[in-house]
């Protein structure tokens, strides 16, 4: 595994990781604002310091927040609500909180013009693209033309090898792993459709969906559609994606 070495004096650099809404099983239920150890825990192995980041909040203290922290983490989940980007309802939709949505789009656009270091994995990457202008399909699998299997939930452990990505040459990306190809996992219903204007695809899936984002001449910008954070025991590379992350975010 690749070893980073971080002057001794120089701060650890603060990576802000946005939430999701969680109601606990037990009696009466309770809510709480989770996120997955993995990313956590990937954060940490790259030298930095995860900060969550609690839904509800106001502009105000959302900007607060971005203020204070060095980097930014936009993680997976549910589906974003499809009226944020012109998409028609549909029986697959779930997890939708348009309050989790409006927080990670704050945070997007705020890394985008400041600009502060970004890594968007999964939901973060179609946040990432919906954030600047883009679109989603709304379910790959019943809307776009050809497209393979992306949706291998519950049925394989998450850092199931699902298909392989070409990456962009040259690309922020492709650096980063050190190679134009790679094997991913894939944990999603939806995918990009429409690029945003300010998004460069760098990775793109057998069947064309783009797969990773990034933003030329931004200092760290990168969306991927997979979960690097469940694959870096397997293919140590990917933890270089958090690594170009922290690194990124050392003031
Ligand atoms: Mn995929």
């Amino acid at each position: 595994m690749a070893s980073l070495s971080l002057p001794a004096r120089q701060k650890r650099p603060l990576i802000g990781c946005t939430t999701y809404r969680k109601t606990a099983d037990q009696s009466p239920p309770i809510d709480l604002f989770g996120l997955m150890p993995a990313y956590v825990e990937a954060i940490v192995a790259a030298g930095g310091v995860p900060i969550l980041i609690p839904l509800g909040l106001s502009d105000e203290a959302l900007q607060a927040i971005f203020e204070r922290v060095d980097g930014l983490l936009l993680p997976g989940g549910g589906d974003i609500d499809p009226d944020f980007y012109g998409g028609e309802p549909h029986v697959s939709l779930w997890g939708i909180d348009r309050d989790r949505d409006r927080v990670e789009f704050f945070m997007a656009r705020a890394a985008v013009a400041r600009p502060k270091p970004l890594l968007a994995i999964c939901r973060g990457h179609q946040v990432f693209n919906v954030a600047l202008g883009g679109t989603l399909w709304v379910d790959v699998s019943s809307q776009m033309p050809n497209a393979i299997k992306h949706d291998h939930f519950g049925v394989h452990p998450r850092n199931y090898v699902a298909h392989h990505v070409k990456l962009q040459p040259d690309s922020r990306l492709s650096l980063c792993l050190d190679r134009d190809q790679t094997d991913v996992n894939s944990l999603h219903h939806q995918g990009i459709r429409d690029l945003a204007p300010e998004l460069t695809a760098v990775a793109v899936a057998p069947d064309g969906l783009v797969e990773a984002v990034e933003i030329i001449g931004h200092p760290f910008a990168i969306g991927v559609q997979w979960h690097p954070e469940n694959l870096i025991r397997d293919d140590p590379a990917m933890l270089s994606l958090f690594e170009g992350l922290v690194m990124a975010s050392v003031q």
